[in-house]
């Protein structure tokens, strides 16, 4: 079984302008629709997609909330989202986790919060609590200039402040950032996903030495499509010098795990 774990779409009334807002000279390899995306499925083999929604702006929690959970069914699976400045942040929590979403995502960049802020720890806590796992975007973003809120370093102090929760870093936990992801988070308890990461951004060869020391059991595979083709994205990571049981927890089994899916 073959899951993405970084995908995201758009509803149909904002979509073109979310397709527009990435900057030259990058451009989406699909239209940033369900149907795109299922199709984009089916031609490179893959079973399930996790789709990854962002609360921008906590007045929009619960219209972003609900659309995830009306999305949440097929080959498609979709996490919820909030905003942590948002002041009903508990009944929204709640209602994520009513609809056994499994997840929050998360964009500090976006969000414009550090998870150094104790303002929003008690947030954190109840993640923990309630077994909801957070998949935060991690390092440069080429919708943003430096300096970066999450790094390998703030992402690896904020891993030890609250161990008992699951963590998903996007990037391999630091996109562009690979030294550092090597030197504080390869080998920690979090997962990291693939997305967005091909040979144009990273050497095959620091990719596999990541991934080594940071145990393939916990790396997911996830493309970042549509502002990534998926089939350039599998393409990348079949074509490292891994071994099969390998690249099975990698692209698949790793995921159904933390999705409690069978497969
Ligand atoms: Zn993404």
């Amino acid at each position: 079984m073959i899951i993405d774990f970084h995908t995201h779409m758009y509803p149909e009334k904002i979509r073109e302008r979310a397709m527009a807002a990435i900057p030259p000279p990058y451009r989406p390899a699909i239209d940033g629709s369900r149907a795109g995306l299922i199709r984009s499925m089916e031609i490179n083999g893959i079973d399930l997609s996790l789709n990854l929604p962002l609360v921008n702006t906590p007045r929009n929690a619960r219209g972003v909330n609900a659309w995830a959970q009306m999305e949440n069914h097929g080959p498609i699976r979709m996490l919820g989202s909030l905003h942590p400045e948002d002041p009903a942040w508990k009944e929204n929590l709640q209602w994520v986790c009513d609809q056994g979403m499994p997840g929050l995502k998360l964009h500090p960049e976006y969000q414009l919060f550090t998870f150094d802020d104790e303002r929003f720890f008690p947030i954190w806590e109840a993640c923990e609590e309630k077994g909801l796992f957070i998949l935060t975007h991690a390092g440069f973003d080429i919708c943003f200039q430096p300096p970066f809120k999450t790094d390998p370093e703030k992402l690896a102090a904020f891993h030890k402040r609250f161990p008992g929760l699951t963590l998903v870093l996007a990037h391999l936990g630091g996109m562009k950032m690979w030294d550092d992801v090597e030197k504080y988070l390869a080998g920690l308890p979090v997962y990291l996903d693939t997305a967005m990461i091909d040979e144009n951004w990273i050497t095959p060869e620091q990719m596999t030495r990541i991934i080594r020391k940071h145990g393939a059991d916990r790396i997911l595979f996830g493309s970042d499509s549509p502002w990534m083709d998926q089939g350039s994205s599998l393409r990348f990571l079949r074509s490292l010098d891994l071994t099969e049981k390998e690249k099975a927890a990698i692209l698949g089994e790793n995921a159904a795990g933390l999705l409690k899916i069978d497969c």
